[in-house]
């Protein structure tokens, strides 16, 4: 359904409502159980039309919320796949895997009046599933083909929305990825449980068979530079993301058996998707049958942990040096890892990782903390007690986020500005880069943020560098 036509889409709305008391209950069987168009239509029609939309202040993306509730609950599903889609290139990835307690959900107002929130994720998930099912979702057609060309380097949710909002415009875009798929973290770091593969994929192939070009296992760095990319395009979009792990400085952190978390989540994505994955067969990157411990407390360190309980571990502990209220994961995860045999030992930081003399990990020497003063970002800060335990394990994965690598090093470009972190740094209102007709979008920009903001940022970028890119043309037309 072309854009002119959403305006005809009629959704009559109430007027605004009050805003109450806040608690929050979930639905989490919803979310990642099945879901039928009974369940989704019960949800969507329990939206109260309040008029308010908080709901849509808190998605980032301004989704058109109330609407497309409406239009599902009175069964005119094409019709919310269209308001859906107009703010978002990928709803039903969204639905599954946007935090939305923290976002559109932990906002809504039926949720601030104490009767749980609408579901409002797995209503998305649902009106997208439905349109690749009734197939309604169809490669881009631009109106008009463009003669100038965008390089975007990073096939995740940051490269991909930019790339189809250009290609959407008519140009010529390629897309380049040292990896050999695409789709970045949602491909080989969020875990298949939570988003399954081919969803992806089917994303990916809309995007090539729109005539988007993908170039796999191309790194832009030493050997294929930036500025080779700049002089084959008229714009170019850095949607790198984030990749360097944080590590920890702990004796006996180098022995055997303990490993990054992208390392783990990575080797277990691929073993899903078919691949021959060495260290996985052997039982390196497998936890089927170890005793595993986690360290750290944000939503990696939960996947790393649901996923060595997928995978057979004997048991799986996560250490956090902050308290349960205190840690930086989403709650709703926590109870979900809770639920299925993880136990989460609050206020213990590891010492050392403890091993054989072969060098094997054989535990984690463990100390126990409080909480002290709150430091300069308002969080107590965890305070060493006399207190340690020894916690046996024959695994150990490193879970501490993730900062940007040196990309004016890698790209042998001095003059791309970063920050004092290593982000790329942006003019906000154009998103160009340091570098004329450079662009940045996504992690590599924020720092490590989440899917929803990637998809935001890379719709943003689109049209700014479709802005200058029409600027150019015309000056270039009145010019000849
Ligand atoms: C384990 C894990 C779980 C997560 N779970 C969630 C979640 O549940 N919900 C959520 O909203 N967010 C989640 N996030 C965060 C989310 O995945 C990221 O915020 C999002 O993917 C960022 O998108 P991006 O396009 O900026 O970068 P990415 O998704 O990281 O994609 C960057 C791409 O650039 C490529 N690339 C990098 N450098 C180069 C180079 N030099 N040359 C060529 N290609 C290059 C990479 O191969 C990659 O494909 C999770 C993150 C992790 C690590
Ligand atoms: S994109 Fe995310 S925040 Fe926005 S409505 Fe969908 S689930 Fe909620």
């Amino acid at each position: 359904m072309s854009q002119k036509m959403l305006q005809f889409i009629k959704v009559e709305r109430k007027m605004p409502g009050k805003r109450a008391s806040k608690t929050r209950t979930a639905d989490f069987a919803e979310i990642y159980g099945d879901y039928s168009i009974k369940a989704a239509q019960a949800q969507a029609s329990r939206c109260s039309q309040c008029g308010v939309p908080f709901c849509q202040e808190g998605c980032p993306l301004q989704n058109n919320i109330p609407d497309w509730l409406k239009l599902a609950a009175e069964d005119r599903l094409e019709e919310a796949y269209a308001v859906s889609s107009a703010t978002n290139n990928m709803p039903e990835i969204c639905g599954r895997i946007c935090p939305q307690d923290r976002l559109c959900e932990g906002i809504c107002t039926i949720e601030q009046s104490g009767h749980g929130t609408v579901t409002i994720g797995s209503v998305e998930r649902y009106i997208t599933d439905n349109a690749w099912k009734k197939g309604w979702i169809k490669p881009i057609k631009p109106p008009r083909e463009r003669a100038q060309s965008v390089g975007i380097i990073g096939a995740g949710p940051g490269g991909l929305a930019a790339a189809e909002e250009l290609r959407r415009r008519g140009y010529q875009v390629t897309i380049y990825d040292r990896y050999d798929r695409g789709g970045g973290l949602l491909m080989y770091g969020i875990p298949g449980f939570k988003l399954e593969k081919d969803i992806v994929e089917r994303r990916i192939k809309r995007l090539e068979d729109s005539g988007i070009i993908f170039q796999f296992n191309t790194e832009i760095g030493p050997k294929l530079t930036l500025n080779t990319l700049r002089d084959s395009h008229d714009s170019v979009l850095i949607a790198t993301g984030v990749y360097k792990a944080r590590d920890l400085r702990l004796p006996g952190i180098g022995a055997s058996g303990v490993f990054p978390a992208l390392d783990f989540l990575t080797a277990s994505n691929r073993k899903g998707l078919g691949d021959q994955v060495p260290a996985f067969d052997d039982g390196t990157l497998n936890a089927e049958g170890k005793r595993v411990v986690v360290i750290g407390g944000g939503d990696t360190a939960m996947d790393c942990v649901r996923t060595a309980v997928r995978q057979g571990a004997k048991s799986v502990i996560c250490l956090y040096r902050r308290d349960r209220t205190n840690m930086p994961g989403s709650q709703r995860e926590v109870q979900n890892a809770e639920e299925e045999g993880v136990v989460f030992e609050w206020l213990s930081g590891p010492e050392a990782v403890l091993h054989t003399k072969a060098n094997k990990v054989k535990g984690v020497k463990v100390r126990r903390m409080r909480l002290g003063a709150p430091d300069a970002s308002g969080r107590q800060s965890p305070e060493k007690t006399d207190q340690t335990v020894d916690i046996k394990a024959e695994m150990v994965i490193k879970a501490l986020g993730f900062d940007p690598e040196d990309l004016p090093v890698l790209f042998d470009e001095v003059a791309l500005t970063v920050n004092r972190w290593g982000a790329v740094r942006i003019n906000f209102d154009t998103m160009e880069t340091s570098l004329s007709g450079v662009y940045a979008a996504g992690d590599i920009v924020r720092g490590a943020s989440l899917v929803v903001w990637a998809i935001k940022d890379g719709r943003d970028a689109a049209a700014h560098m479709h802005a200058a890119m029409k600027a150019t043309a015309k000056t270039k037309q009145a010019a000849e």
